[in-house]
């Protein structure tokens, strides 16, 4: 029986009892019944309310995964919890993306598709210990992970964790990062065992059989001379690159014109055209200011320009436009254009000639004396300037080549550089 009925039905036992028995009038005795019932009645209420406030927490703390399954959905990196059995308790969206055939309350061993994985969940239960794994995907495309799964234990020393948390981080662009480091110190290594090896080839010849042949050695000790500069050449466009590298997010600050710019690197390679019979052209504004570091931005139409005399060549006509246009977000930018009408370039190669060392014919690249890092070059420093690089070109057709740079405005001309 209910405590509150258990109460009511003495009470009016004992009243009724009172009233017969002539110890209470009537009225007081239904009184007395009364204000007891109603006294037991609300407070007894009042003890249901106090459980009845403390159940929503029992019931929180009956169904755990609620506030579990909150944080991890929460969680930036894919992640699963299991239960002590291995079935899944929750995952988050990015889990499920990462293993689609995973549902909440199924034994993780039976669908997820990553043996490594599935072995380290094996190790973190009997050992109550966290296991790192790592492991790739093939398919759709070559991607890394690493899997953390950790044992948690909520009570203390149990036999068996009862929960396992399993994260994963993405290495991919870590891979990729360490691919193209691995890729670019080979390249580099070759690159200057290439020369190395022709000097010291030419060393050994003018050691021995060329000892006593003057015509020979003036002949050996030219080409040597060569093979020396391509390496000065090569090193000093290393550590230009990890140089601006190394200044990649700091902005240049101050203001630098680019028409004086443009027209000193003609100038200084006037003797190179002359050489190739082109003629080079300028067309440009009075002033065109940037913010700008003046000798990186010399170092960009340097490549350039020297890229149109040695490679378009034929055409024999290099053109250099400096014009303020707009960029495709519509705001000011300096724009300048190299053209040259040599053969030009084939659609494949163009989105690859930024790379180190990617040459479209390495043969022809080393007969101009080039290293390939020229256009790396370019594309860094414009980086480090918020510019970039366009590049147009039709085979037969020659080749432009535009540098875009946001442009400011500088209030007196004295200030420029
Ligand atoms: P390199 O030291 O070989 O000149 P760059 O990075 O400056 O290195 O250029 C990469 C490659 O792009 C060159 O080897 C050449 O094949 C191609 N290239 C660059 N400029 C031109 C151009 N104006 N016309 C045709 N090909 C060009």
């Amino acid at each position: 029986m209910a405590p509150r009925a258990l109460v009511s039905l003495t009470a009016a036992i004992v009243f009724a009892a009172l009233a017969i028995g002539n110890v209470l009038a009537v009225g007081y005795a239904v009184a007395g019944f009364a204000v007891i019932t109603l006294s037991v009645f609300l407070a007894l209420r009042g003890i249901a309310s106090e459980e009845a406030r403390r159940l929503p927490l029992a019931t929180v703390a009956e169904h755990a995964s609620d506030p579990l399954e909150a944080v991890i959905a929460g969680m930036p990196d894919p992640v699963i919890a299991l239960d002590r059995n291995g079935r899944v308790l929750t995952l988050n969206e990015r889990a499920r993306a990462l293993a689609p055939a995973l549902r909440q309350g199924e034994p993780v061993s039976l669908v997820l598709r990553m043996p490594e994985v599935i072995d380290a969940i094996g190790r973190a239960y009997a050992s109550g210990e966290e296991q790192r794994v790592e492991y790739s995907e093939r398919i759709p495309i070559d991607r890394w992970f690493e899997a953390i799964v950790v044992p948690v234990k909520r009570q203390a020393d149990p036999a068996r964790p009862d929960l396992l948390l399993m994260t994963f981080h993405d290495l991919t662009p870590l891979r990729h990062v360490e691919e193209m480091r691995a890729d670019f110190v080979a390249n580099a290594s070759h690159e200057l065992r290439t020369p190395l090896a022709a000097l010291s080839a030419f060393i050994e010849t003018l050691q021995g059989t060329a000892r006593d042949d003057a015509k020979a050695r003036e002949r050996f000790l030219a080409i040597m001379q060569e093979q020396a500069r391509r390496m000065a050449r090569l090193i000093d466009d290393l550590l230009s690159l990890s140089r601006i590298e190394q200044n990649a997010h700091r902005r240049p600050d101050t203001p630098a014109d680019l028409v004086p710019i443009v027209h000193q690197v003609v100038d200084g390679l006037e003797t190179l055209a002359r050489d190739r019979g082109v003629t080079v052209r300028i067309d440009a504004e009075s002033s065109l200011p940037v913010l700008g570091e003046h000798d990186e931005l010399v170092r960009v139409f340097e490549n350039l320009v020297e890229n149109a005399l040695k490679y378009g060549a034929p055409g024999k006509r290099v053109e250099i436009s400096v014009r303020r246009g707009l960029s495709s977000e519509g705001a000011a930018e300096a724009q300048i254009a190299v053209r040259d009408h040599g053969p030009g370039i084939a659609p494949e190669h163009v989105p690859r000639l930024t790379e180190r060392f990617y040459r479209v014919d390495v043969t022809e690249s080393r007969a101009q004396g080039g290293t390939g890092l020229g256009l790396a070059l370019v594309k860094h420093i414009l980086n480090r300037h918020r510019g970039r690089l366009s590049i147009e070109s039709v085979l037969g057709r020659g080749a432009t080549f535009t540098v875009h740079l946001p442009t400011v405005t500088v209030p007196a001309a004295a200030e420029i550089s």
